[in-house]
């Protein structure tokens, strides 16, 4: 099985020969690639990460601005993995990122966290904590 280098879908076609190698054209994202090149691999943290934030509430677009990966991919990656969330659509958290000094502060306030749930992923050399209010009318 031949996955796409640039979203690691499995779905691909057949697109003729360059350079006495076969090409592939992926079905998801369009992107051209052969089996021989070491394309731009995507990173599973990435992967892990956009889906970990997709079951977390956030929308495609809002993972794309914060991983840097296409909206595209991360669509995909939710296909292949069939993942499904359990959030209704009008429930939606909101989130920071911060540095570690930042993060200790925010925690060291009780009121930032009454009523609320969160929790704190890592993200490069930052993390990003999400949170909802809960019990907000
Ligand atoms: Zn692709």
């Amino acid at each position: 099985m031949k996955f796409c280098p640039n979203c690691s879908s499995d779905k691909n076609i057949k697109s003729g020969i360059v350079n006495n190698r076969q090409r592939y054209k992926c079905k998801a994202c369009s992107y051209y690639f052969s089996v021989e090149k070491v394309g731009k691999k995507i990173d599973d943290y990435y992967v892990n990460k956009a889906l970990q934030l997709y079951l977390e509430g956030l929308t495609y677009r809002e993972i794309e601005r914060i991983l840097g990966v296409s909206h595209v991919s991360v669509m995909n990656w939710v296909k292949k993995y069939n993942i499904k969330r359990p959030y209704n659509s009008n429930y939606h958290p909101t989130y920071k990122i911060l540095n570690a000094l930042e993060l200790s502060e925010y925690f060291g306030n009780r009121d930032n966290l009454k009523g609320a749930g969160a929790v704190v992923t890592e993200l490069g050399d930052k993390f990003m904590l999400i949170k909802w209010e809960r019990f907000k009318a």
